[in-house]
């Protein structure tokens, strides 16, 4: 008998727990068709609302079903690496409590780790109901990370994934602060399967994301698995030297041959502030990186619990 654990992070979802319970638990023919024990480990990321005595009260009439509660709001990636960490599971599998990565998939994604896949990932192929110029950056965002990274990231990928033991304790290796577990997946490696599905709006609640959040997401991304925008810092010093190099011998060539007429200073502020933009650019750069270094030597611990049932 193989062990199933069910990896559900949530914060602020008291709406949905229950639904989620019930969705999942119409899988209960396959499992019991496959000889699997499941566990429900809901993570309760520091919620506001119910959400943890939601979960208690399906634990009344369900063993099964696991709750660890966070000491405050440590955002999903935590989330995420809390419940593979305490997963006891063969496999694992992660899904968002809304409902958007639906369960009744798991049937066909269980199919190939039978085939022998280390790991069977979904994407959504479309965006619908997304707000287009959400769906816009995102796909801007996917392009760019294939152009700069050397880890493999989906465009579309879930979060939703079926993987091994074997692969879960590769992930949990992988031990930083800042974690972009999109990256992550690619970068342990392993046979992963793609099944793709049309995208399913969240059923209850509202999403956790705004734009911003999501920007800021993107650059954690960039930074966490491409070093190419420091490059780029120091390609544009070397440009810069080379074109002002050219501006002197220019000045110089054309001062001799007709002398120096007191002129040319709209030119010089121009100049001096293109090159002082992109100084700061260039430091910028540096100093997110320098950030999340800092942030990462300090080795602090990526979540902490307040209770487990
Ligand atoms: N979530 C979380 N911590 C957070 C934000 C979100 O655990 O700080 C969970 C949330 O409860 C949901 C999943 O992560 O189960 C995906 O969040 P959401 O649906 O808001 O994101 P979207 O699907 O819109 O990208
Ligand atoms: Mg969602």
């Amino acid at each position: 008998m193989s062990v199933l654990s069910v990896v559900v992070p949530c914060y602020n979802e008291e709406e949905s727990v229950a639904d989620f319970y019930t969705e999942l638990m119409k899988n209960e023919p396959f499992f019991r068709e496959k000889n699997l024990e499941v566990e429900i480990l809901y993570i309760d990321d520091g919620s506001r609302d119910h959400t943890a005595a939601e979960v208690k009260k399906l634990r009344e009439t369900d063993q099964r079903v696991r709750l660890i509660s966070f000491s405050r709001n440590f955002g999903k990636e935590a989330g995420m690496y809390a419940g593979l960490e305490k997963s006891r599971g063969d496999y694992v599998v992660l899904m968002d409590v809304d409902l958007q990565d639906p369960p009744s998939l798991l049937p066909e994604m269980y199919s190939y780790m039978e085939q022998g896949f280390d790991s069977v990932a979904t994407r959504r192929v479309s965006r619908k109901g997304e707000p287009p110029i959400r769906s816009f950056f995102a796909r801007l965002f996917y392009r760019l990370m294939k152009r700069i990274s050397r880890t493999e990231i989906m465009d579309g990928a879930r979060d939703y994934r079926l993987m091994t033991r074997q692969m879960v304790n590769a992930i949990l290796q992988m031990q930083e602060y800042n974690r972009f577990t999109k990256g992550i997946y690619g970068w342990v490696g392993f046979q992963t399967k793609w099944i793709e599905y049309e995208n399913v709006e969240r059923a209850k609640g509202e999403t956790k994301w705004n734009f911003w959040k999501l920007l800021i997401y993107s650059l954690e991304g960039i930074t966490a698995f491409s070093t190419v925008p420091l490059s780029i810092a120091a390609v544009m010093g070397v440009l810069f030297c080379a074109l002002a190099f050219a501006l002197i011998i220019f000045i110089i060539v054309r001062t001799s041959i007709f002398g120096d007429p007191v002129s040319g200073w709209p030119s010089l502020v121009c100049i001096i502030s293109l090159i002082s933009g992109v100084q700061l650019f260039c430091m910028g750069i540096i100093g997110q990186y320098l950030a999340k270094t800092y942030l990462e030597v300090k080795r602090r611990p990526i979540y902490i619990i307040k209770d487990e049932i």
